[in-house]
């Protein structure tokens, strides 16, 4: 058995280098960094598009500059990391006992390493073609959106001449623009929700810029192909998302990008027992980030789906704070009040998903989604008992945009029961 670790953090994307660097700045001495690529930064390695880090540093960034900025500040402390390794297995220890790490690489061979606290940082893994059950040939030439830009933008390869790309997401549309700029042609977006699923500064930047068409309420039908994709067939969906016979357009294409959403990556959060909130299908959190195991904490695109990495970056911060706090003995009361957050009409989750009242400082982060797109709208926030606590005013709010209020303190501490929140659209004046 090798030495005890204070924290041992499972992935060195955005989220697990900041929690890193924050514990450090926080006084523990004896961390560990396991990453299962060859090197730091996670998804922002092939992410070479500008965007990144326009909030925390206030400068527009490439996602490998962002990622840079962070394996600097990692450089200045003793974080140790260990790349190329993959983490098998979490065995939370039982009353206090050091948590065991399971991990496997070429170099060091199987390892089992213990330490007080974890920081789960393992990101997220895109849906592919099987996940949502298209219908159609078996041809090659069908990529997932991130896969596509992984070949393009590190491996060198240029995947496609013709494209069409399922799914409005972020990755999806920084793929149409990029395969653009490469010289293919992208014939369109096609969304089976009748709204994108990307932030609307990736639909002007990526598709209106480019002439490219976006289908909204459309949907793949058909794909032929023997050895490559030839043809696909896209046809319009009604409310009940079903094709409408009638309403076909056929694209001669010899490449199909999915982007379909993302799902977090949490065999190892689920193996090691920890709660799971199946709306994010991340762990559900405290205010914190520790998990519903005393000394295993998660943040970053596990715990849900981010939009924008400098929301990662300050969450992921937070869950290295509360790591190191509780190292030093410094934990959070288990016995505290919990408050639950609740989803009310429009919200489709929150990220904490329960607050422990007495625990709190100041302000509570709260991020969460909303599962319809409105105009002017507020947010309100109600105790337990429908007593209005506090509202937030929104122009707009879509479910391809995250969400973050600051919940005072001192009004979680006195709410009756739990919070709910919830969308109240306006049906008069603008949101301020
Ligand atoms: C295509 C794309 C475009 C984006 N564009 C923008 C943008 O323009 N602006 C912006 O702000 N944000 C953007 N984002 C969002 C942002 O990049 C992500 O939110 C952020 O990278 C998530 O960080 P993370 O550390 O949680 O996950 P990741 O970056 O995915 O890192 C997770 C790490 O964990 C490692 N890992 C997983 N499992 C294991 C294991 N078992 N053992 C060891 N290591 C493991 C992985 O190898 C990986 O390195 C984009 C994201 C994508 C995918």
């Amino acid at each position: 058995m090798e030495k005890l670790y204070e924290l041992i953090v499972i992935g060195g994307g955005p989220a697990g280098l900041a929690a890193a660097c924050q514990a450090w700045e926080k006084g523990l001495r004896r961390i560990l960094i396991l990453e299962r690529d060859s090197e730091l930064g996670g998804i922002l390695n092939q992410c070479i598009h500008s965007g990144f880090g326009l909030q925390r540093f206030r400068e527009e960034l490439t996602g490998p500059e962002y990622a840079g900025r962070f394996i600097e500040m990692l450089a200045d402390t003793g974080v140790e990391t260990r790349l190329d390794t993959m983490v098998l297995q979490i065995v939370p220890g039982e009353q206090g006992a050091p948590h065991q790490v399971h991990a496997v690489s070429a170099k060091e061979g199987y390892q089992v390493l213990e330490t007080q606290a974890v920081v789960l940082a393992m990101g997220c893994r895109e849906r592919t073609r099987g996940a949502i059950s298209i219908p159609g040939e078996r041809p090659s030439g069908i990529f997932t959106a991130g896969a596509a830009q992984r070949y393009l933008n590190m491996e060198g390869y240029m995947v496609g001449r013709r494209v069409l790309i399922l799914g409005s997401g972020d990755i999806g549309l920084i793929m149409a623009r990029r395969m653009t700029l490469e010289g293919a042609k992208v014939l369109a977006c096609v969304e089976l929700m009748p709204y994108s699923g990307g932030l609307m500064r990736n639909i002007v930047q990526c598709l209106q810029d480019f002439d490219i068409p976006l289908y909204l309420s459309h949907t793949i039908t058909d794909i032929k192909g023997h050895d490559r994709v030839e043809q696909v067939t896209v046809s319009k969906v009604g409310p009940d998302r079903r094709p409408i016979p009638g309403t076909e357009m056929v694209f001669d294409c010899d490449t199909v990008l999915l982007s379909v959403g993302l799902i977090p990556e949490n065999e190892l959060t689920r193996a090691a027992g920890a709660d799971m909130d199946r709306r994010t299908n991340g762990a559900r959190v405290y205010e914190n980030m520790e998990t519903s195991i005393p000394g295993i904490f998660a943040c970053g695109n596990v715990v849900h789906v981010h939009d924008l990495v400098d929301y990662v970056s300050a969450e992921s911060e937070r869950a290295g704070a509360a790591a190191a706090a509780y190292v030093q003995g410094k934990r959070a009361e288990v016995n505290a009040r919990m408050v639950e957050l609740k989803n009310g009409d429009g919200v489709s989750y929150t990220v904490p998903q329960t607050i422990r009242a007495d625990e709190v400082g100041k302000m509570v982060d709260v991020f969460f989604r909303v599962n319809r797109v409105t105009g002017a709208a507020a947010i309100a926030v109600r105790d337990g008992e429908g007593n209005s606590l506090t509202g937030f005013r929104r122009a707009h709010l879509a479910p391809g945009e995250m969400e973050h209020i600051l919940l005072p303190g001192d009004l979680v501490r006195q709410a009756a029961g739990p919070i709910t929140i919830a969308i109240e659209e306006d049906k008069g004046g603008a949101a301020q």
